[in-house]
């Protein structure tokens, strides 16, 4: 027999809950052939697997490729198919790149990224699949609609609850959406311009997900203090809507929150039982990459950024503000700029250097930051527990995500912007952990990044190493895998991922990029 791609002498882990077996694999096509002994068949490519292990493409089910633009500026996705991701699922945290009832709908993205020069072409989300078909795609995309999105290219810069006409409007482009494609629906219920939608609102609209078998993801309106609430607000949201739902990159910030660990798990482990579809992404990484306006109470930043810049110049909001943020307890002085396009001065510097050089306190020097760059601005925090994180990372309801995005290898920012490393070391570090600490069976942490994922996507034919699936396969080496990307650093390719296959062509090969890109558009 002769294959396309022939894979020989490796360790297959299917994806599946099969022990870990010695077998050859034949690609032809796009598609999986064979799985088992070929001991005398050829190949137009071989790859020589001895000790390596055979395993599906990953599948990021939390990825911000869009929302950062970086989808449309770097295609390729070089960041991420060097990790082994094969398939990405944006749309996340209510922010979509359609459909654009009106220019206004894309500026949900502005709190990550500037929409000046942004030249869109679609209107419909139909259209926007269509659009993205013609790009070059490194890895195979889906995207979900954010809520955001639809409500904001309607009541545009307005704050107030949608009136019933409009949620018909967002039922109907939703609607118009799942149709053509969509992967499903996103809330971002901590951002300025959802956190005043009306249940009934966020009801309706997750129950045109749940009727069509699609996912609802969502950003909680707490993770911190709140926390325990806003997981039992979501669980409560997919048992009347009937929808699968994920909690994204859940995680509990700031020390003095990690005590409500336990409540918040069992919160999750509770309706699961009761027979609600819930799960959460998680990265394996205990540093945040988050909107800074975010850590403001929430009057400051309803109405989004003019009424941020307006509190912020307002004397007696300013006092306000400082009085709560001096309130919560946070460790502010390590919070470091990381991310902004709007004005460099502070990148790389932390709260608590910018506070010492300018004589004032660290909660003044946030206010000071959020001026300067126009509130688009985005910092590190080191808030979280590795302690938390690893719980997470082992809990049966957990998938690993980037929830970053995807760049290209040569990137290297203009401005002194660092991105978070999970943008170019996840899925490595994950695995890379799982081998030092333990963690799970490779058998467990491989579902975690391949069927699972794409079951709870709906996504067909992938995620599994089975005869007839298409072939998105990563060859790996289960000794040296592992993230180089830090901090300082994060533009670094990851180590031990030795081949990846998508859609049958090798886009990766002796952990060189081959150059070819084979990413396609995933319908629903
Ligand atoms: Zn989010």
């Amino acid at each position: 027999m002769t294959f396309d791609i022939l894979i020989k002498n490796g360790i297959v882990v299917d994806g599946f809950s099969n022990e870990a077996r010695r077998a050859d694999v034949g690609i032809s096509g796009a598609a999986i052939k064979v799985i088992g002994d070929l001991k005398n068949a050829t190949g137009g490519k071989t790859i020589l697997a001895e000790g390596k292990y055979i395993v599906p493409g990953f599948i990021d089910i939390q990825s911000h490729s869009d929302s950062y633009l970086t989808l449309l500026e770097y295609p390729a996705q070089e960041s991420l198919i060097t990790q082994g991701i094969t398939t990405i699922a944006v749309g996340h945290c209510g922010t979509s790149l359609a459909p654009l009832a009106s220019p206004e709908a894309l500026k949900s993205v502005q709190k990550w990224r500037s929409i000046a020069g942004a030249n869109l072409n679609w209107l419909k989300f139909g259209e926007f699949l269509e659009a993205l078909s013609h790009y070059q795609l490194g890895v195979n995309v889906a995207s979900l609609i954010g809520h955001s999105t639809l409500r904001r290219g309607l009541l545009r810069d307005e704050v107030r609850p949608a009136t019933p006409e409009e949620v018909q409007i967002m039922q109907r482009m939703l609607g118009e959406g799942l149709q053509a494609g969509a992967a499903g629906l996103s809330l971002g219920l901590i951002y300025a311009h959802e956190t005043d939608a009306a249940g009934e609102e966020l009801s309706r609209l997750s129950e045109m997900a749940g009727k069509k078998s699609r996912l609802l993801s969502v950003h909680l309106r707490s993770e911190g203090s709140h926390v325990v609430e806003a997981v039992e607000e979501v669980a409560e949201l997919a048992r009347k809507s009937g929808c699968r739902v994920k909690i994204s990159h859940f995680k509990i910030q700031g020390r003095q929150n990690w005590g409500q660990l336990e409540l918040a798990l069992s919160a999750i482990d509770r309706a699961y039982q009761r027979g609600v579809d819930i799960f959460f992404d998680v990265y394996p990484y205990s540093t945040t990459w988050s909107v800074l306006y975010t850590y403001l109470p929430k009057w400051a930043y309803e109405g989004g950024r003019e009424t941020i810049l307006k509190n912020l110049r307002d004397r007696s909001s300013r006092e306000r503000i400082l009085t709560y943020l001096k309130n919560q307890s946070l460790d502010l002085s390590s919070v470091l700029v990381a991310t902004s396009e709007a004005n460099t001065a502070f990148l790389g510097k932390t709260l608590g250097q910018i506070a010492r050089n300018q004589e004032i306190s660290v909660e003044e020097a946030l206010l000071n930051v959020l001026s300067a760059t126009n509130a688009q601005v985005i910092v590190f925090d080191y808030n979280l527990s590795s302690g938390i994180m690893e719980t997470m990372l082992r809990h049966p309801l957990s998938v690993i995500a980037t929830d970053g995005a995807g760049y290209d290898l040569g990137y290297a920012s203009l401005n002194g912007s660092l991105v978070h490393p999970r943008c170019f070391g996840t899925m490595p570090k994950f695995l890379s952990a799982v081998r030092e600490k333990n963690l799970m069976s490779w058998t467990e942490a491989i579902k975690k990044i391949t069927s699972r994922p794409a079951e709870k996507l709906g996504l067909k034919k992938r995620g599994t190493l089975v005869a007839g699936n298409y072939a998105d396969v990563v060859v790996l080496d289960p000794r040296g895998v592992g993230s180089r990307a830090s901090y300082e650093n994060p533009y670094i390719q990851s180590e031990g991922i030795d081949e990846v296959i998508i859609n049958g062509r090798s886009v990766v090969s002796k952990g060189q990029l081959t150059g070819t890109l084979a990413g396609q558009v995933m319908r629903f």
